[in-house]
């Protein structure tokens, strides 16, 4: 259980890292990325947000609001019988709003578009929409995996109808669930032989998202997103070598940063964080996290016996 725990804070603190980390070249190419830092590798804020040294962004903070419905919900909404999701996606919906209304430094296109629907026509989903393939719904996924360990069932069907609220599209679908199925293994210590034959089965029921040979693009289509963030996390087993190779390939650095720092984050567990990144982070962002780890996780507790009732 503590081995469980301290993978589970190393991912969602990791997601915190990675945001923090790549918001400062999000946007940039590679060869500006060179010329302004070298290489990339230190929390210091700035980038087009202006953004103090170890704040966040909407993918650590949209998780957060996920994660606090939640456990606002609690055990009761999450007992999850089908019939009960709607309501906890309502007090889901009514979280993002409120993030929205709190002036967070930044929101994507789509979710705004997504969050703005739901206030005014109470829908939890808009119809398909070919432009809804950003990669807002997959970044923030990481409280329903961790609320859903003990559930695939629930964990299938929360992650869709989470996603469904900002983002309707089916490679948004697919990779928000692959990439919670990799978050779900590595938490239970899968090595790195059984995560690369986890992708390899992945890309061929996925075709769209194979990274080899990688491709380069690091932008916030959902593709080219997983693309990236699957590349350098099989390519370094290590946390610092993996984030820093993902956010020097800049463009939606951030949020690939966030992505690649929550699953390598779960592989190596909240100890094994690079301290000095750590550190760099806002303290209230630190206990938000610790906080929501411990909640979420009381939650997989019952919802596991809950499911096996
Ligand atoms: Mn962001
Ligand atoms: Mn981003």
């Amino acid at each position: 259980m503590r081995e469980l725990f301290d993978k589970v804070l190393g991912a969602y603190l990791g997601l915190a890292i990675g945001d923090a980390l790549g918001a400062t070249v999000e946007f940039m190419r590679p060869r500006e990325i060179v010329i302004q830092y070298g290489v990339h590798r230190e929390i210091i804020g700035g980038g087009w947000l202006k953004l103090a040294r170890g704040q966040v962004t909407d993918d650590t903070t949209m998780s957060l609001a996920l994660g606090g419905a939640l456990l606002q919900g609690g055990t009761h909404a999450l007992g999850l019988h089908a019939r009960g999701d709607d309501t906890l996606v309502h007090s889901i919906g009514q979280a993002f709003v409120q993030w929205l209304q709190g002036k967070p430094v930044d929101c994507g296109n789509t979710c705004r578009r997504g969050i703005l629907r739901y206030l005014h026509e109470h829908t939890l989903a808009g119809p398909y929409n070919p432009g809804d393939a950003g990669n807002g719904a997959l970044m923030r996924n990481l409280p329903v995996v961790l609320a859903t360990l003990g559930d695939d069932a629930a964990f299938a069907r929360l992650s869709i109808a989470q996603a469904h609220l900002t983002h309707h599209h089916p490679l948004s679908d697919a990779a928000t669930l692959g990439m919670g199925q990799l978050l779900r293994l590595l938490l239970h210590g899968a090595e790195h032989c059984e995560c690369r034959h986890w992708c390899d089965l992945w890309i061929t029921q996925n075709p769209a998202f194979g990274f080899t040979p990688y491709r380069g693009h690091a932008t916030a289509y959902v593709v080219d997103t997983v693309q990236t963030v699957l590349h350098f996390l099989m390519l370094h087993e290590d946390f610092e070598a993996a984030l820093v190779a993902t956010v020097n390939q800049g463009d939606d650095a951030d949020t690939t940063g966030a992505l690649v720092g929550m699953l390598a984050g779960a592989r190596c567990g909240a100890s094994r964080l690079p301290q000095r990144w750590l550190h760099r982070l806002q303290p209230a962002t630190v206990q938000a996290i610790t906080d929501q780890t411990s909640g979420l996780l009381a939650l997989a507790q019952t919802v596991k016996e809950d499911a096996h009732v």
